[in-house]
This record gives structure tokens, C-alpha cells and sequence, in this order.
């Protein structure tokens, strides 16, 4: 039953896989019964992807640059798009009926294996823009033709802020004022560095945060980390962060350093 169901993420170098080793550690720490899957490019080292291969179900290799398909011709006319056509190729994984795609800089603190009961395109709102969805957690279901839109969509329209997120919130642009159903709680793509501009909300209804999304320069892997009291000390943040970000650490150092050489 749960096996045509997936978590997706995305990784194009090391550092973005420790993240996602992290991630899939926080998966399998809540419980989920979803498969777990992974689009990696070949700027990822071959001994980091066999640590990927150790964890994930099902591990993707795409390489945008030397494919001569449709990718190929839509990159030449958008270069500045390169990680975003990588992380569109998650709609080609047509082996699963519905996915949830999580960036590889979010944390998982609780099951919400829930989420593979909404719809495409089921997204949580940006705290820069509520009427824009935050393109670091979302439902959605693989489909070759979506795929072939969206690239389609990519080279003639762009992206307004030269990223997934644009180009995502453009073509799926009915999800601002449509249903209500596919908007997720924010509870499910916490970014963090909104949180501290409204701490009461924070204090109010932080206990519920399910998934916490380290946007920007708040990043796990490039927190100051003391390897002798194995305490993380954030370089910014506010209230909470460290927390959070300790438990992004402690499964670090449980589940993914003893195995890296
Ligand atoms: N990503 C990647 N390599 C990069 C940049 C991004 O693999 O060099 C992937 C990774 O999964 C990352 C996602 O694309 O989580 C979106 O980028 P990022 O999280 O850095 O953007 P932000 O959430 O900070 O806007
Ligand atoms: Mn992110």
C-alpha cells in the first residue's frame, strides 16, 4: 500500500548531502512507512553517493548538462536555472503514484506521513509572500507530460526570481486563491528565519512545528560545531534555533558520521 508513495529530495554536491542524509535519518526517526527517494547529479562524489545509496530506496541520477533531450535545449535558453531543472526532474519518478518533495535543508520532527493525503499541488505559504507557496516542501504527483509542461513553461516564461520557487508559484499559480486544501499549515515548512519576527506566534503554537526549514545562511552544515562536546553554536538566529539546530546535529553524529571515511 505505501509503497507507491515517496518522500523526494535533491542533493548536486556533498555538502547538500549531508543534509539529505540528515533528513532521511529524521524520516526514519518519525516512523514514516514512505519510501524514501533521492535525485543526486554527478557532482556528487562516488563515496558520498554510496552513503546515499546506504539509506535511500531508490537513489536518481540526473545529469542536466550532457543529456541532448528536451532538459538539455530548455537549459541552453534559461543557464541561470541549472539547480531548478534539476529539482523539476522529480516529476519523472512515475514509479510512484504521489511524493512529497523536501528540500534537503529541512528537518523532519515529527511523523507527517499525513501529508501523501493532499493533492498536487499541496504547498505551505512564504512567509515572504503568502500569496506564494514555499517551494521547500510540497505534494505532488509525478507525471511525464507535468514534467514536459514545466520545462516547457521554464523556457519560454523564465522564472520570476530565478528559481524553483518562482517558476513553480507561476505555473501552479491557482494554488493562491483556489482551494484551501492545498494550502499546508505552516506547520509543515517552518522557515525558520521568519519565526523571530513574530515570537508570540512561536511560543504559541512552536510545540507543533512537524517540519523546520533552514533557509539561507541558517544551514545545518555550516553552524560552528564543537566536536568535543558535540554542541552546535548558531552564528545567528534567535530563540529556539539552537534547539533545533542540536537535533540536526545529534542525528548527524549518530547516524551519518560514524559511516563517512
Ligand atoms: N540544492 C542543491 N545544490 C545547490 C543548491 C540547492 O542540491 O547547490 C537543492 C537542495 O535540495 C536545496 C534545494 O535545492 O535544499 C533548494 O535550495 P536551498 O535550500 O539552498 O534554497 P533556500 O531554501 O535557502 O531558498
Ligand atoms: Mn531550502
Amino acid at each position: 500500500m505505501s509503497s507507491n508513495m515517496a518522500w523526494v529530495t535533491l542533493a548536486t554536491n556533498d555538502s547538500y548531502s549531508l543534509g539529505a542524509l540528515v533528513l532521511a535519518h529524521s524520516l526514519k526517526t518519525a516512523k514514516t512507512v514512505h519510501k524514501l527517494a533521492i535525485l543526486i547529479t554527478p557532482g556528487v562524489t562516488t563515496s558520498m553517493k554510496q552513503q546515499i545509496e546506504a539509506v535511500f530506496d531508490d537513489v536518481k541520477v540526473v545529469d542536466v548538462l550532457d543529456s541532448k533531450d528536451q532538459t538539455h535545449l530548455a537549459l541552453m535558453c534559461r543557464p541561470e536555472l541549472g539547480v531548478t531543472f534539476t529539482k523539476l526532474h522529480c516529476w519523472t519518478l512515475t514509479n510512484y503514484e504521489k511524493c512529497v518533495f523536501l528540500d534537503a535543508d529541512t528537518l523532519v520532527l515529527q511523523n507527517c506521513d499525513e501529508l501523501f493525503e493532499r493533492e498536487e499541488l499541496s504547498a505551505a505559504p512564504d512567509p515572504g509572500w503568502p500569496d506564494c507557496f514555499n517551494s521547500g516542501v510540497f505534494v505532488y504527483k509525478p507525471s511525464q507530460e507535468t514534467f514536459g509542461q514545466l520545462l516547457e513553461f521554464a523556457r519560454t516564461r523564465g522564472s520570476f526570481d530565478g528559481g524553483d520557487q518562482g517558476l513553480l508559484n507561476m505555473y501552479f499559480k491557482e494554488w493562491a486563491h483556489t482551494d484551501i486544501s492545498k494550502h499546508l499549515s505552516f506547520t509543515y515548512n517552518v522557515v525558520w528565519s521568519s519565526t523571530y519576527s513574530y515570537l508570540p506566534a512561536l511560543k504559541q503554537f512552536g510545540q507543533n512545528m512537524k517540519i523546520i526549514h533552514f533557509i539561507a545562511a541558517s544551514k545545518p552544515w555550516l553552524q560552528s560545531f564543537n566536536t568535543e562536546t558535540r554542541v552546535v553554536t548558531p552564528t545567528s538566529g534567535g530563540t529556539g534555533l539552537q534547539t533545533l539546530l542540536q537535533f540536526w546535529w545529534d542525528l548527524f553524529c549518530q547516524y551519518v558520521h560514524p559511516s563517512l571515511s
